[in-house]
Parts: structure tokens; sequence; C-alpha cells
């Protein structure tokens, strides 16, 4: 039994990676109403989830969540999976306002590297914010030690994730 279910809102970026994993796979579709929501964590990523004309999407998802009945099930673990460009104070804060959301992961692009700048000054003080960077960009690694942020590393082209059923939402 897979443990997490990894919703794409959309397939549609504001960037456009040569190694996105998107590129790899066929993607079921569903509506989030026939969603099996019965998983121990959802992942949300795209694409970019946090696109102005996507968004509505990602709260749709977080919104459904919190009704769930928690004494039927479990409520699973929610985490979002960004570029960041579009991760405002205020939309932070709303998201972060929902207690199932456990992680908000900022993948650190070769188009957007610049962004870790920008956003470490008030991101930082969430503990749900981590960092993606990749194993090649030493120096921003290295950075991310300096300033003591969250942050993980990761492998071109390890796309496979065994555990994870991969659902393309459709929209109405
Ligand atoms: S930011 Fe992520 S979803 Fe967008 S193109 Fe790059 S790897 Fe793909």
């Amino acid at each position: 039994m897979k443990d997490t279910l990894r919703i794409l809102t959309t397939l549609e970026c504001n960037l456009s990676c040569s190694y996105c994993c998107n590129n790899l796979f066929k993607f079921k579709q569903k509506y989030l109403i026939d969603l099996d929501l019965e998983y121990t964590n959802i992942c949300i990523t795209g694409g970019e989830p946090l696109l102005p004309n996507k968004i509505h999407l990602l709260k749709d998802i977080l919104l459904t969540n919190e009704l769930l009945d928690e004494n039927i099930f479990i409520l699973p673990k929610i985490y979002i999976y960004t570029n960041g460009i579009y991760l405002s104070y205020s939309l932070l804060n709303f998201i972060l306002s929902f207690n199932n959301v456990k992680g908000i992961n900022i993948g650190i692009h070769p188009d957007s590297k610049n962004q870790i700048l920008l956003t470490y000054k008030y991101l930082c003080e969430s503990n749900k914010i981590r960092f993606m960077i990749e194993d090649k960009y030493r120096s921003i690694i290295k950075y991310a030690e300096n300033k003591e942020l969250n942050y993980i590393t990761w492998t071109r082209n390890e796309c496979n994730m065994p555990n994870e059923d991969w659902i393309l939402l459709k929209d109405k």
C-alpha cells in the first residue's frame, strides 16, 4: 500500500527546467471530489502550484482536507512543493494557517537561484520551510549552511518515487 498521494494541481509552470520529472510520466487525471485522500501524506505540487491562475486548486485541497472528519480516519500530513517565485508573505501565512500543512519545500532552480537570497529573511522564521538544492550547486549549499537554513539536496534524474501515487488534478 502506497502511503503518499502526490497531487499535481497543474502541469503549467513559470520555469521550464530541462530536467523536469513531469516530462517522463503520463498522469492519471481526477477531479478533487473523486480523490481518495486516505493517505498518510499528501504532496501538492505541479507544475507550479502557486501560479496565480492555479492557486485556487491548492486552496481547494487545503479546505477539503480541513473538512475531512478526523473521527473517520487519520488526517494526512500535507507537504507543498514550489519554486517559491510566487510565495508572498501573505500567501505563506495563509498556507501555514492550516494545521495539517507540515512543510513547504522550495526548489532552487537555475532561473531562480537568487531567490534564496530574497526569501530567507522572512521564510526562515518558519521551521516548516525547507529549501531543496540540487547537489551540484555547492556554493548555494554552502550559503544555506552558513545561514543555518533548513535544506536537503537532490540529485538530477531521480524521479521515481516508489511509495507514491501521482494524480493530475482536473480543473473545472
Ligand atoms: S520549477 Fe519544477 S515543475 Fe517547474 S519546470 Fe522546473 S522542475 Fe518542472
